[in-house]
């Protein structure tokens, strides 16, 4: 079974904060593209037919890279909303029993993710025991392999950004966390 690539959650022009030609080029090129190569990888190795959480767990390499890549792509385009989304209590709750509050969380998440040098992605992720952190990891990094839940993450790889924001990594930032979809984030949230 061969995976395929999700259509964005919203229209390309829809964002404002993120350009209808940076979408084309994330969403069409870089993303099509990682999910073309975890396709041809996987194709003919016990990994033919496993989930993309299967394999980032499992896999190492250029399938895990393609896979997790995959995989980090459709969560974060899904974290995306184009209007202000209402945090959902039950979530609000938990972040600020950890941050202290919501603002408080978002300036620490854009400060993580700001200093993750070079190419990866920031998340915010729950615990086994149920608490929340934040995380970065690099490349293609994700959380699942050390046993953390995803639950919102941003791309910080230069082609999220570069070609709407340049070097201004922390204002592509500011703007990501005023546009989160929260509803999709408290949907992963147990
Ligand atoms: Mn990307």
């Amino acid at each position: 079974m061969a995976f395929t690539l999700p259509d964005l959650p919203y229209a390309k022009n829809a964002l404002g904060f993120i350009s209808e030609n940076t979408l084309s080029f994330h969403h069409d090129k870089h993303f099509k593209t990682y999910v073309d190569t975890a396709n041809k990888l996987a194709a003919g190795t016990e990994f033919e037919n496993a989930s993309l959480e299967t394999i980032i767990k499992g896999a190492k390499g250029p399938l895990f890279n393609n896979a997790a890549q995959a995989y980090n792509h459709a969560f974060y385009f899904n974290c995306i909303s184009p209007k202000a989304v209402e945090i959902p209590a039950n979530l609000k709750h938990a972040i600020e029993k950890a941050f202290g509050s919501v603002e408080n969380f978002t300036s620490e998440f854009v400060k993580s993710a700001a200093g993750n040098f070079g190419s990866g992605w920031t998340w915010l992720v729950q615990t086994k025991d149920g608490s929340l952190k934040i995380v970065n990891t690099s490349n293609a990094g994700n959380p699942l392999t050390d046993d953390l839940k995803p639950l919102l993450t941003v791309d910080v790889w230069e082609h999220a950004y570069y070609l709407d924001y340049q070097n201004r990594r922390p204002d592509y930032l500011k703007d990501f966390v005023a546009h989160i979809n929260w509803d999709f984030v408290a949907s992963n949230f147990k």
